[in-house]
């Protein structure tokens, strides 16, 4: 208020009622910004919003809140996907498309009968009506599934019994995988194994429109193609809206997509259908034409490796056949070379030893059989978090003496805004923003070996894009080894100049392949899931084949799992 043009002459733009917060006035400010610059807190965001978003504000949370502008419509025997940034609005749009909030139009409260006249004489007004008289039956897979045992009681069994509504759950869990689980409870369960609970649970049930939040969370590369096609043949005529952060499930999941944009926290722009392909298209470029609006400065393209690339340049560690056994777990690791300059991508199922795998080469486990001798510097960055820094974000990269290193700010601090973060408690981060200070601290380190167990877990689609720019740019800069762990598959295609491909029985024997190139190790990956990928011919980037389709079947003939 001391800042304000507007208020220092004596207008009303900034004001406070007694006991309440403070308040803009949006129709008095003029949007010169002051505020935003003043504010230690960064509590304060002022945009201009284009005037063609006039008339269109769906929901917005109380004063001065996040607004949220335009609907996707969920199409009848459809799977429509939603895609965006964080905080850009997805969760609102699920809870008003599954009837749980009614939107207000930036009015106090929301009521149906103006929802019904608002949308009047367009598609979303079906849907409305059909939901608001109770003739859609929705069923909703929420986002946050470690939050269900806290109120669903009973083993895995006794749960998707009682949901099943088609007669099916026994083979429903069969093709998740879960029959060993089927006896225990809900709380003992794993974040992967909950995840598939829940997504049976929501599939078992007969409803006009399914609602899936972010179903491949947790899971291995091999459930999420498993969880992805189990949707597609049990929704079958439905409605379908699914938000997903992996690009290639999504593609696959999804018929037509709807691209939400803006900025986190302050306001989300729901984007015009397009088909799958052209709208994860439009989003890697960063542009959507028909809207023109850039959501993103650089664009995100795939390039073709050829095989020899990586072999071929200096070696830096070369690393012998080595062995390791916990009890019941044994991992066979074939010896390997790796060389300067290049990303191994590391591919595999969950309890097949990938994170053992690495954390022997970050020499935090030691192998049986097999010593690893190198003297190169290793930074590593493991699967499981741990925020125990008692202080800010600023204050641990202070302590790590990264602050005011120049290749640190340019390459790790500025690409994945971690500005945002400096004043936030390390201990109060969520797992996305843990996640990019946990890779900006690996990598920001100087060192020959970066080992990066899951990058993208908890990250969304727009932090896998930054994060695959800044980890390629890093290992090439500093002429290092990359190695890295990871489920999303598009993310480890862009990323890896090689592969390595971990198989067994997942818990019991595991096989780690040596890192060979990029097409070699997809194929004997994607031949044990028999899934095939072709290169989509505008970016570049993977495409899953449709089961049984005419690409399917040509590729599997061929042997050809990966590439077209
Ligand atoms: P997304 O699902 O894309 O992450 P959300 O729909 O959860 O986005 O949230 C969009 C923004 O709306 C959030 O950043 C938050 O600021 C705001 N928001 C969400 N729910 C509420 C609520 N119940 N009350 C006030 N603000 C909210
Ligand atoms: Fe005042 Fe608006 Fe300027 Fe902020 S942006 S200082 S509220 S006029």
């Amino acid at each position: 208020m001391r800042f304000c043009p507007g208020v220092r002459m004596g207008e009303e733009t900034v004001r406070i009622d007694e006991g309440a917060k403070p308040e803009i006035s949006e129709l008095l400010c003029t949007g010169c910004g002051i505020c935003t610059k003043k504010c230690p807190f960064e509590a304060i965001s002022i945009v201009n919003l284009p005037d063609e978003l006039e008339g269109e504000k769906v929901h917005q949370y109380g004063v001065n809140g996040f607004r949220l502008f335009r609907l996707p419509y969920p199409e009848e025997g459809k799977v429509t996907g939603i895609l965006g940034e964080n905080g850009t609005g997805k969760s609102t749009i699920l809870r008003i498309l599954a009837g749980e909030l009614v939107p207000n139009f930036g009015s106090e409260t929301g009521d149906r009968e103006e929802v019904l006249r608002r949308f009047s004489g367009r598609q979303l007004y079906n849907y409305f009506s059909e939901l608001y008289s109770g003739r859609l039956r929705v069923v909703r897979k929420p986002q946050h599934v470690d939050a269900l045992p806290r109120v669903v009681t009973g083993s895995v069994a006794e749960v998707l019994q009682r949901v099943d509504e088609r007669g099916m759950w026994r083979e429903v869990a069969e093709r998740l995988e879960l029959e060993n689980a089927l006896g225990r409870k809900l709380s003992s369960l794993s974040g992967g194994e909950l995840q598939r609970v829940a997504v049976a649970a929501a599939l078992l049930r007969e409803a006009d429109v399914y609602i899936l939040d972010e179903p491949s969370s947790y899971l291995d590369v091999v459930q999420r193609l498993k969880v992805a096609r189990l949707i597609h043949e049990l929704a079958g005529n439905r409605r379908v809206v699914v938000v997903e952060h992996d690009l290639v499930v999504l593609d696959f999941l999804a018929e037509r997509v709807h691209v939400v944009y803006g900025v986190p926290g302050v306001y989300g722009i729901v984007a015009g259908a397009r088909g799958v392909r052209r709208g994860i298209n439009a989003y890697l470029r960063g542009y959507l034409r028909e809207e023109n609006v850039r959501i993103r400065g650089e664009e995100l393209k795939f390039e073709v490796r050829p095989p020899a690339s990586g072999a071929g340049g200096e070696l830096m560690l070369a690393y012998p056949r080595m062995r390791k056994s916990y009890n019941g777990f044994t991992l066979s690791v074939e010896g390997g070379e790796l060389y300067r300059g290049e990303v191994v991508g590391v591919l595999g199922a969950n309890a097949t030893g990938k994170s053992t795998f690495v954390k022997m080469l970050a020499g935090v486990e030691r192998a049986d059989e097999g010593a690893l001798e190198s003297r190169l510097r290793v930074s590593y960055k493991p699967q499981y978090l741990s925020a125990s820094f008692t202080g800010t974000v600023e204050e641990l990269f202070a302590k790590l003496e990264l602050t005011g290193d120049s290749f640190f700010e340019s390459e790790l601090f500025r690409p994945l805004n971690l500005e945002r973060l400096a004043q936030k408690a390390v201990r109060e981060l969520s797992g996305g923003e843990l996640q990019l200070v946990a890779v900006a601290t690996c990598l920001g380190r100087e060192a020959e070996v970066y080992l990066l167990d899951e990058p993208s877990a908890y990250l969304d689609v727009e932090h896998r894009l930054r994060l695959a720019r800044v980890v390629r740019r890093v290992v090439e800069k500093r002429e290092a080894v990359g190695m890295v762990v990871d489920h999303d598959l598009l993310f480890i295609d862009y990323i890896s100049d090689r592969a390595m491909v971990f198989s067994g029985v997942p818990g019991r024997e595991g096989y780690a392949s040596k890192p060979v190139d990029m097409r070699s190790a997809m194929n004997s990956f994607l031949r044990q899931m028999e899934v095939t990928l072709r290169r989509d011919p505008e970016t570049g980037r993977p495409r899953v084949n449709k089961p049984g389709s005419v690409k399917d079947r040509e590729q599997k003939l061929r042997g050809e799992y990966y590439y077209s």
